[in-house]
């Protein structure tokens, strides 16, 4: 009988090495990239996909939480398994089917924020066999880039040709003021210039926060972050989840400090009393949320602990 020992092995694999081909070895070539990122859940009725944009990883330094010295963000950043000097923000869009219509909660970045590795929105939905004129609503939650790029390509065209793109009023009645445009510190002048390059020539329906913008989507005013921010309810049948939009940006930095304002919340004291308000009736109600910058699929439940909440990534679920 031959013997086989670690020895006999490791030389049987040398000599296999030594006289193969190196492309012989290699059974198949590393993929390099992900497979789609799709990722489809029942509420009620309806058929939810959240479909993934891409991520910035964005640098970040003292400048990033207005409120916290910068070391007690890094120690936030590391407790939680990330970099200390950047901050990966990804993108996730969430398309609703109620059977009737497909409505789309915000549309990406179009590969349009300068450093992010964005703009795959368009090829998910590609994966998730939706063609881009089949989309008949598109509900927008605030005017920044990451939410409202994807309404054109980089040459101006519209990306979904049939949509009606429903806007929120207190955003559209604030970005589009030319006084606040004149008045607004350099930093912020390009949003403006942005918001108008992309609504320019786009016919928009404006709502008023609270109101229904879509068979069993409710919009909700939570303002803060931006003038006119908004957040969603969708319901159907006896089930219901909160689309948070940008309520709270990274879970693991501003769920568990809520009180932390971030850079790009405009009004921090608005947005921490916003981000109380929709977190607390997430946490009682055990609800179902989707955050627009959450890991992917950004979706989850929300718990608290004294003043402070925590996130739980929903489970893979293989049956939809
Ligand atoms: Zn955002």
């Amino acid at each position: 009988m031959t013997q086989i020992n670690r020895r006999s092995l490791l030389a049987g694999a040398g000599l296999a090495a030594a006289t193969l081909p190196v492309a012989a070895l290699a059974k198949a070539p590393p993929a390099g990239k992900q497979a789609a990122g799709v990722y489809r859940y029942k509420l009620g009725d309806y058929e939810m996909t959240a479909l993934y944009d891409g991520v910035w990883n964005r640098a970040i330094d003292d400048q990033f939480v207005r409120n916290v010295a910068f070391p007690q963000v890094q120690k936030a950043l590391s407790d939680s398994f990330l970099p200390i000097d950047k901050l990966p923000i990804p993108f996730t869009t969430l398309l609703v089917n109620t059977g009737a219509r497909l409505v789309l909660l915000d549309t990406g970045t179009a590969g349009q924020i300068p450093g992010a590795a964005s703009g795959s929105m368009p090829e998910n939905l590609a994966a998730a066999g939706v063609a881009p004129a089949a989309i008949d609503t598109i509900v927008i939650s605030h005017f920044h880039p990451d939410h409202i790029n994807g309404i054109k390509t980089k040459d101006d065209e519209l990306v979904f040709p049939n949509a009606e793109i429903l806007v929120p009023a207190p955003e559209w009645a604030y970005w589009m003021d030319d006084a606040k445009l004149s008045t607004a510190p350099q930093g912020l002048k390009g949003n403006f210039l942005n918001v108008r390059r992309v609504f320019k020539g786009v016919k928009v329906q404006q709502f008023e926060p609270g109101t229904e913008v879509a068979p069993g989507v409710a919009s909700i005013a939570a303002y803060g972050h931006t003038p006119g921010h908004t957040a969603f309810a969708v319901a159907s049948g006896s089930q219901s989840m909160l689309v948070l939009s940008d309520v709270t940006s990274h879970p693991w930095l501003f769920l568990r400090n809520p009180e932390w304002q971030p850079a790009f919340d405009m009004d921090g004291n608005l947005a921490v009393d916003t981000r109380r308000r929709l977190l607390d009736r997430a946490a009682a109600d055990r609800m179902l949320v989707q955050g627009y910058h959450f890991p992917f699929p950004a979706s989850g439940h929300v718990t608290k602990s004294g003043a402070n909440y925590d996130f739980v990534p929903v489970m893979w679920q293989p049956a939809i």
